[in-house]
């Protein structure tokens, strides 16, 4: 998530967790079940349904990196979300899949009340429960309230199947990786074997403020890290630039670094791509090992519904998006970067699939 998060205003509707129509302890029963019947679609063999035969033929995508609210800018209950995120997928041109965490009013409400977590993880969770496992939960947490955190990441990771923690808000939540408090939070990552996805600034802009403070963002991840090598971390957005040349992307620093710091590619670090024609694309291609690389747009539910076509970027109105907001615009990208098509397959959806641990 980038700047412009509308966390000035804080929601006026009281945040009302949505009643949920089964009880926790049935639905651990049943989720195993439950998700491979839903996956059965995506990953399975082909089915006798012609929509599904049209989707089966489409590239595989996973996005790792999306922010959803159900409660819009003007404050008010967006009752077909599910529905309405769903078109997107539909959409698409690929069969896409979405790791999805909340935007806007829930996160800001997290940076002072403690219970907002818990309400903003069970949104992410409502919604991934009935897409019919289209949708991947992340956990987004506030460690500066850390007794919370663990019990909201408990219920997240043993109880409802999330399959990463994130994005951790460092600039809006204010603590940093190497805290204390956070270390505990992704040492408990760690032990539920789940990713850690980090924001670091993209660029440098003069109205960034401190989201886009990206040189410090990745001097504190290194730190943590270093104190905790058994986790798996996603660097995101690291590789991105902004609309305009007035947007200075952080990506060749990035990639600077990480080659200064470390004798050979820490195996723990994952690259989130975020704007695919980003000029850093091919060295990013050559230098990383392409099965740590990710495709994580930031893209959000700010504008609509109906929401905007996958693809554009963020921030931006599609009417804008500097190129036509398509997986196949991405694939374009990547090919002229030099990519494979294997390499394309992995850092568009195997890679995901392998850290999320999802069927194959
Ligand atoms: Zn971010």
């Amino acid at each position: 998530m980038d700047k412009k998060l509308g966390a000035k205003k804080t929601m006026k509707r009281e945040l009302v967790p949505e009643p949920f129509d089964i009880t926790r302890r049935q639905f651990v029963k049943t989720t195993a079940a439950a998700a491979m019947v839903s996956t059965a679609g995506f990953f399975g063999p082909q089915t006798a349904s012609a929509a599904d035969g049209d989707q089966k033929k489409k590239r595989r995508w996973i996005d790792t990196h999306i922010h959803v609210s159900d409660i819009g800018r003007d404050g008010k209950k967006r009752e077909k979300m599910l529905e309405d995120l769903l078109d997107v997928l539909d959409r698409c041109d690929a069969d896409l899949r979405f790791a999805i965490c909340p935007d806007a009013g829930y996160v800001s409400r997290m940076t002072t009340d403690p219970a907002a977590m818990m309400v903003g993880n069970q949104m992410v969770y409502d919604l991934c429960r009935r897409s019919s496992g289209r949708l991947y939960g992340c956990c987004m947490v506030n460690p500066n309230f850390l007794d919370e955190s663990l019990k909201v990441m408990k219920t997240c990771f043993e109880e409802w199947g999330f399959v990463q923690l994130g994005e951790m808000l460092t600039y809006i939540h204010k603590y940093k990786m190497s805290d204390k408090a956070t270390e505990k939070v992704v040492q408990l990552a760690a032990k539920y074997n789940v990713p850690v996805e980090v924001h670091l600034g993209t660029y440098w802009h003069k109205k960034a403020g401190s989201s886009g403070d990206g040189m410090n963002h990745l001097t504190d991840l290194l730190a943590i890290a270093e104190r905790v090598p058994e986790a798996k971390y996603i660097l995101a957005h690291a590789i991105g630039c902004g609309p305009t040349p007035d947007y200075v992307s952080w990506a060749d620093m990035f990639l600077d670094t990480i080659k200064g710091v470390f004798p050979k590619y820490p195996d723990n670090f994952w690259f989130e791509i975020r704007d695919f024609q980003c000029k850093a694309l091919p060295r990013t291609i050559r230098e990383v090992p392409t099965t740590r690389l990710l495709s994580g747009t930031d893209w959000t539910t700010r504008i609509g519904p109906p929401f905007q076509n996958y693809g554009t970027m963020f921030d931006i109105k599609e009417g804008a998006n500097p190129f036509p907001p398509k997986v196949s615009s991405f694939v374009d990208f990547l090919l002229k970067a030099g990519a494979s098509e294997a390499d394309i397959t992995r850092i568009g959806y195997e890679n995901a699939r392998e850290l999320y641990k999802l069927p194959a």
